[in-house]
């Protein structure tokens, strides 16, 4: 079964940023959060709406990455993604007042 993973972009941020010396594993995961926070927050003026971005999923689907676009959008606060293709999602918390946060931008 595709199991779901829960980020706290937060707590992988040093001054506001994605730290050089982050181990790999983590570091893609916090730029993968981010785009997906990018994205959304770009894209999104109001909960509850969910749309397909341009953010490519990070699962494999029979040992091949999957690279399908995810879903995302808002739900209760949260960012939250899903993949159609391989059925990997997550949600992402502490993503307010990021550097991945666009919705002050013009
Ligand atoms: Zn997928």
């Amino acid at each position: 079964m595709p199991g779901s993973t829960n980020i706290d972009l937060a707590s992988f941020l040093e001054n506001g940023d994605i730290p050089d010396d982050l181990p790999t594993p983590a570091r893609r995961l916090a730029h993968h959060s981010g785009a997906v926070v990018m994205w959304a927050t770009r894209m999104f003026t109001h909960e509850l709406r969910h749309d397909l971005s341009n953010v490519p999923c990070m699962g494999t689907r029979q040992r091949r990455p999957c690279l399908a676009y995810l879903l995302v959008g808002f739900e209760d606060g949260l960012v939250y993604w899903s993949c159609e293709s391989c059925g990997l999602w997550g949600r992402i918390s502490n993503w307010e007042q990021t550097v991945f946060d666009r919705r002050l931008d013009p």
